[in-house]
Order: structure tokens, then sequence, then C-alpha cells
């Protein structure tokens, strides 16, 4: 009897162990399956998202790479919210070729047939990140709201088309990367890039270039947004500056929110100004480079030459319509007598008077009804390119980012300089 319990006893403990090993090698199964699966997941992401979060080759940046001319069809391969009214698009090439690099603070122009569009759009937009990703190039687009002036006028027709149509999978037209206002990149001296708002865009694409170049350069980035609900990339840019000693962030909200934390999400309760560089930086040899909304960018370049910040250290650009003019450019602006200049617009066989407050040829030509195409305004895009029959225009703010051929000029941002024929 004692023999059968034994027996009895023995086999259930073995059926325990049996049962035991099963229960264990199940969860081995299932733990390994799961780590295989993780595996997979992380690398079909890592390919899907290699574009969002490819690591910066080591690649140098080299002038006059080669582009391509004309309008090239780019696929969305990923559409990613960064702050309020802000998306970055991924953009890889239809034809599957790799992508020239670019010089960082360049932009691309896109051409669009929007709904409800008689004609197509154009406008520019900056390039966001490291120029040395040969699969793909990313932009940042603000979703651009009714001006405070006119609260009923329609949103930015563009930036909202971005936000609420463009998805993944779409194909855009795209004009390869131009634009002078870029990073020397040759260059040692310690460099300011400042953003205000979504001009952040051409000064996120330097620090990254920056950070993977060699040389270590110095730089102080400063960033300017009413709250931190307009932050982008609040982690991100916080992990740059902590992995790369070179880097000093500053973040500046002109009117935080209960909720922002000094010296978390920002480091100073103010716009950027002149008199925050003074303080923070304490010497001015450094080559600045400023993007951000025209009253900021008219501040901080006037306040720079007061500092004794010579010129050709002072690199900016305007989103919207070129309205930045350097005091001492502006000096230079032709003064058309009491008459004003005559333009004549051949093709629409109309002469017109032209004087300081007509604004641009383009301005006059729309006051006129005389029809002209334009895109950005701001003479990036080229899209207004018109040619000059006879006579001189003058650049406002400058020569303008387009390169324009001899015998043409960029109607938006062109006044003539004297009695001008144009091919209109
Ligand atoms: C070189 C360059 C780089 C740029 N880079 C970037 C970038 O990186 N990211 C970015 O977001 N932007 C960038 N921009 C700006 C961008 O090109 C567009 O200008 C911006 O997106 C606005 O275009 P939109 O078509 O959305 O607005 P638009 O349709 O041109 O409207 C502009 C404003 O006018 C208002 N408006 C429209 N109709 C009326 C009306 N009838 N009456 C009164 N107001 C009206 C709109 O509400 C809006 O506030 C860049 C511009 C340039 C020139």
């Amino acid at each position: 009897m004692a023999v059968a319990i034994h027996s009895v006893a023995l086999l259930s403990a073995v059926l325990t162990l049996v049962y035991i090993g099963f229960l264990v090698q199940g969860a081995y199964r299932r733990q390994t399956r799961m780590a295989q699966l993780h595996v997979e997941e992380r690398a079909m992401l890592r390919a899907r998202l290699d574009l969002i979060a490819a690591p910066i080759a080591k690649v140098a940046v080299e002038k006059g790479l080669a582009a391509w001319s004309g309008f090239r069809k780019f696929r969305v391969e990923g559409k990613v919210l960064e702050a309020e009214s802000c998306c970055s698009f991924y953009l890889a090439p239809h034809d599957g070729r790799p992508l020239p690099a670019y010089l960082p603070g360049q932009y691309l122009t896109f051409r669009l047939q929007i709904p409800g569009q008689a004609r197509e759009v154009t406008r520019c937009y900056s390039l966001s990140d490291s120029p040395d990703h040969t699969d793909y190039y990313r932009v940042t687009i603000k979703r651009i709201a009714p001006p405070p002036s006119a609260k009923d006028a329609p949103a930015g027709l563009v930036s909202s088309h971005f936000h609420d149509r463009i998805q993944v999978g779409d194909i855009l037209d795209v004009k390869a990367p131009s634009g002078h206002f870029h990073l020397d990149v040759e260059s040692r001296t310690p460099v300011v890039l400042v953003g205000g708002g979504i001009g952040v865009t051409p000064a996120l694409s330097m620090l990254n270039y920056l950070v993977s170049a060699p040389g270590k350069r110095e730089v102080w980035f400063f960033y300017g947004v009413r709250n931190g609900q307009e932050h982008m990339l609040k982690d991100y840019l916080r992990e740059i500056a902590e992995q790369n000693p070179n880097v000093h962030l500053v973040a500046c909200y002109s009117d935080p929110l209960a909720s922002d934390r000094v010296n978390e999400d920002f480091h100073f309760g103010e716009r950027v100004s002149v008199d925050l560089f003074k303080r923070v930086l304490n010497v001015n040899n450094f080559e600045f480079y400023i993007c951000g909304p025209p009253p900021m960018m008219e501040s901080l370049t006037k306040g720079l030459a007061e500092w004794g910040v010579p010129d050709d250290k002072i690199h900016f650009e305007a989103f919207g319509p070129a309205s930045v003019k350097r005091v001492a450019k502006a000096e230079g602006a032709p003064v058309p007598d009491a008459a004003g200049f005559e333009v004549n617009f051949v093709r629409s066989n109309k002469t017109v008077k032209w004087s300081s407050g007509a604004g641009t040829l383009l301005e006059l030509a729309e006051a006129h009804g005389i029809r002209l195409d334009s895109g950005c305004r701001a003479g990036s895009c080229g899209t207004c390119v018109t040619a000059v029959r006879d006579g001189k225009v003058r650049y406002l703010g400058g020569n303008p980012d387009f390169d324009i051929e001899k015998g043409s000029c960029l109607a938006c941002v062109a006044v003539p300089d004297g009695a001008l024929s144009l091919d209109a």
C-alpha cells in the first residue's frame, strides 16, 4: 500500500515537473518570439523610418553639386507633427536615384495644383534637416492662419493644403535646392543661428549639419517662439545640446504659458534681441544667420550693425514678401521725380507711371490689370521672371535669392530705375 502511495506521489511529482517544463518552455518560446518580433518590427521600422532617424553620415557638402533642372517628382514618405500647426514632410525621389546634397539653409520650390485654383501655385520651403542624407529631403511647414487684421480672410492656401490634404504616398513636383542664404561650410568662425517661429527651419538644417561636421565649430542656437506649444523638436534640440559641448541652446518664449518651466522648457522669457546677445555672448565676433518674422529681422540686423558686427557677417532670409532692407541699401533705392518713371508693359499694350508708393513691378502690374505669373513674392521661386526690353531695374532688399539671367528681372522684388519697357 505504502509502495503504491509512494509511486502515485512520484508520478504526480514527475507530471508536475513535466507540466512546469512545458510552461517554462512555452514562456521561453513566447519570449523568443516576442524578441524576434521586436527585432523584425525594429528592422521594418528602421527600413521605413530610416528616412526619419537616419544617422547623419559624414559626407562633405560641396558647392556646385549636380542638381536637376525644372521639376522632379518626389513621393511623400512621412508626415510628422512637430508642434502646434507645424508639420514635417519627408520626401523621397520618385525615380529612386540619389539626391544631391545642398547647402544648409537652402530651400525647395514646390509647384502644386490645388483644388479650386485655376492655375498652379508655387511656394518655397526651406530644407530643415542635415544636407548629407542622399535618400530624402525634409521640409517643415507651418499652417498660416488669416492675419489678425483680416480674420475672415482665407487661411494660407498652400500651407493649409499641405496640412489638410497632402498625405504619405502623394507625389509632388519639386525644383532642386537653391538660395543664397546658407551656412559658409568652409568657415571655422563661431556661428550664431537665430530662428523666429517657423523661421527656425534653415537654422535647424545648419545646426544638423554642424553637429555632424568635423571641427566642432562653436554654435549658439537662439530659438524664439511665443510659448511651449510652438516649440518644435524640444527634446531633440535638448539632446543635441547635451551631446555636443560646442552647441549652446537658448530658447526664448515671448509669452510663456503657466505650464512652461523656465530652465526646463525655455531659458529666457523675452524676445530674441541684440540686448540678449550682448548679455549671453558678451562678444560679437560671430557669423550671424537669422530667419524670422520681419520685425524681428529688422531689429536684429539694425542692432547688430550698431553693435559693430560687419555687414558681411550678418546673413538673413525673409520667408514672406521681402520686407527687410539693410539701412545702407535703402539709401540706394531709386528716387523718381514727382512725375515718376514710365513703365511700358509691351504685350499688354499699357504704359503706366511708377512712383515709390506703387510698390514692386508685380504690384504695379496687378494694380493695372496686367497679368504676371507669381509665386513666393519674395524673389525666391522665379515664377515672375519677366524679360526687360529696355531700361534698368533695382532690387529691394539687395540681390534676390533666385539667379536671374541677363536681360530679365524678378518682378516681385524689382522696381524700375528710370523709364522701363517689359515684355509683359
Ligand atoms: C525662401 C523661402 C523659404 C521658406 N521656408 C518656409 C519654411 O521652411 N516653412 C514654412 O512654413 N514656410 C516657409 N516659407 C513661406 C512659404 O513659402 C509660404 O509663404 C507660406 O507657407 C504661406 O503660404 P500660403 O500659400 O499658405 O499662404 P497664402 O495663401 O500666400 O496667404 C498668406 C497670408 O495671407 C492671408 N490672406 C489670404 N487671402 C487673403 C485676403 N484676401 N485678404 C487678407 N489676407 C489674406 C492668409 O490668411 C495668410 O495669412 C518660405 C518662404 C520663402 C520665400
